[in-house]
């Protein structure tokens, strides 16, 4: 299959999902996670009116987008990887959209920078809803502490949550928990779901989904 036919595929599972999900159409946004692949992988993405991508590591992105976004216009840059704090300048710089903040020192880097720059990204916080030690992400019982801190003491623009549950469990408890924190912290939108269960998400809420290798094929 060419990428065009699998980025189709994905858009129609999409639109189904928000169907039976009784969602607006056009609803879930499709963040095409384009990590890994270069600049001519994906070109035919773009071609193909794919505008909205993710990559999760700032020096690989900074190698690939300046280019691929002078280009081509209205491209959206989602960082979807954890960020170091000396890679916050170069993240502000290049991303319209962070979604991992997920820790008070990144908060306030991020908050400087923000400043520095006169440029603000859109920020999401990432929660560890699986309490994962080896993963990034606020525990979800200090979602809400968090996003008050990230909103009210540092003004960052704080537009949701998102989540990776763990690879071995059922998705759905995980996608429902976010949901919940998302409503408890008054943010909109969830970044949740990924090639394997994007449909679920959706099912569950998610606003946007992060999908990789269903649309560029294996990594
Ligand atoms: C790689 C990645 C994805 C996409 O994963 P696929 O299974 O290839 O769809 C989504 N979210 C994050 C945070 C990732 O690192």
């Amino acid at each position: 299959m060419e990428l065009e036919e699998r980025l189709n595929d994905v858009r129609s599972h999409i639109a189904a999902a928000e169907q039976r999900g009784g969602r607006p159409e056009g609803s879930v946004q499709l963040v095409a996670v384009s990590k890994t692949f270069d600049a001519d992988a994906i070109r035919p993405a773009l071609q193909a009116g794919q505008r909205i991508f993710g990559e999760n590591r700032v020096q690989e992105s900074q190698g690939k987008w300046p280019g691929l976004k002078s280009e081509m216009a209205d491209i959206e840059l989602h960082l979807i990887g954890p960020l170091q704090s000396n890679k916050a300048a170069e993240a502000v710089a290049l991303f319209d959209v962070i979604e991992t903040v997920d820790r008070e020192k990144i908060a306030h880097v991020l908050a400087d920078e923000m400043k520095r720059q006169a440029k603000a990204p859109r920020l999401y916080v990432q929660v560890n809803t699986g309490l994962e030690p080896q993963k990034a992400g606020i525990a979800p019982d200090d979602t809400v502490e968090f996003v008050a801190l990230c909103r009210d003491q540092l003004g960052l623009p704080i537009e949701g949550l998102m989540c990776i549950p763990p690879a071995d469990e059922n998705p759905g408890p995980h996608f429902a928990l976010l949901a919940k924190l998302a409503r408890d912290c008054g943010v909109a939108k969830l970044s949740m779901g990924m090639s394997g269960d994007y449909e679920t998400a959706i099912a569950f809420g998610a606003t946007t989904v992060r999908v990789g290798s269903a649309i560029f094929g294996a990594r």
